[in-house]
């Protein structure tokens, strides 16, 4: 079957490589149709993922159809459209025990830590499938992305009214904002880019975005007469972002920390206590997210028309892959169609 390898850091290669013939138990054997590109993607591409190992096949948002399945299996069939869960868990660590398996201690990711979808076909346990009958591959696809952010704000238990500041107007930021405004709170959106500024307020119909920088505490006092968001967002992953994101915390606020930076994050005790800050780190979703999120997409409740910007063929995408980093191709989302033979 055909196969996308990232060989190194740059260097995609299209191979040939041996289809999996049969499910294991417990699992279905299942047709990659689309695969969206994320950050972290990126961040493989570029070689900037210092736990990274090559070679790896990418692709961790996905939407797939079944084609096999283990004979125990009663819960999907043959033909069935589904998005993938792609956070493997041990089953046994403290955190699989209670009911946490998307924090697992062994946690693989498929298409980070173990090889995913950039393939025709790859077999995954049933209970990481989640069907619909009713929404189409790319919403399938879109499903993972739409679940950090869904997850992110169920962290944060946010309450309809509530001032909620999201900082980083990237996919993982923009997800954040959908679950955020479904929640009845009014958000409020931080970046250094205009472009992605414009974007939020045509697009999603953000109520308030401030350019990131010296003013930005000014109109976030201004915007909450003087309160201060009473929850923050960092979507960054930036260092610099994420420390002082502390500071634009309301007292009584939380803090949630969804983007990932490999370092230290360091806050002034006095700044944090005083406020009784509640600081909580957001990582991937739960399998309850993810159907809520396929339920919301199938009512219409959320619209994905804005997010999908880009579009390749698992050829084209090898050369179309450095131009998506650009930051002048505004890309959103690209979505890769595994064509199959
Ligand atoms: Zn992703
Ligand atoms: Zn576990």
């Amino acid at each position: 079957m055909q196969t996308i390898i990232l060989e190194k850091p740059g260097q995609f290669q299209l191979a040939e490589t041996e289809p999996p013939t049969e499910p294991l138990p417990g699992q279905a054997l299942v047709r990659v149709r689309r695969v969206g590109i994320c950050g972290t993607d990126i961040h493989a591409f570029k070689g900037d993922q210092p736990f990274f190992s090559y070679p790896r096949i990418l692709g961790h948002e996905l939407g797939v159809e079944v084609v096999a399945l283990d004979s125990k299996v009663a819960t999907l069939k043959v033909g069935d459209l589904c998005a993938v869960e792609p956070y493997l868990n041990c089953r046994v660590c403290i955190a699989c025990r209670r009911g946490r398996p998307h924090c697992c201690v062994q946690l693989q990711c498929l298409g980070v830590h173990t090889d995913g979808g950039m393939r025709e076909i790859i077999t995954v346990p049933a209970v990481k499938l989640h069907r619909s009958d009713t929404l189409t591959l790319e919403q399938l696809a879109l499903v993972e992305t739409m679940g950090i952010g869904a997850h992110a704000v169920e962290r944060a238990c946010l309450q309809a009214g509530e001032f909620a500041l999201v900082i980083g107007a990237g996919p993982i930021g923009l997800a954040v904002i959908q679950f955020a405004q479904l929640a009845g709170a009014t958000v409020i959106v931080m970046d250094i880019n205009q472009d992605r500024l414009d974007f939020c307020r045509h697009q999603f119909k953000v109520d308030w975005t401030i350019a990131a920088g010296k003013e930005a505490t000014t109109r976030l006092r201004e915007i909450t007469s003087n309160d201060m968001p009473t929850a923050v967002f960092d979507a960054t992953g930036n260092r610099q972002s994420m420390i002082h994101a502390f500071d634009l915390v309301a007292h009584s606020g939380r803090l949630i920390l969804v983007g990932l930076m490999l370092g230290d994050v360091t806050f002034h005790d006095p700044d944090a206590h005083r406020r009784e800050l509640t600081l909580l780190c957001s990582r991937n979703a739960t399998a309850a997210n993810f159907q809520r999120i396929i339920s919301l997409m199938e009512s219409g409740e959320i619209d994905t028309t804005p997010w999908i910007t880009h579009r390749a063929s698992m050829t084209s995408m090898i050369d179309a892959f450095p131009s998506w980093i650009d930051p002048k191709n505004r890309v959103i989302k690209a979505m890769v169609d595994i064509e199959g033979g």
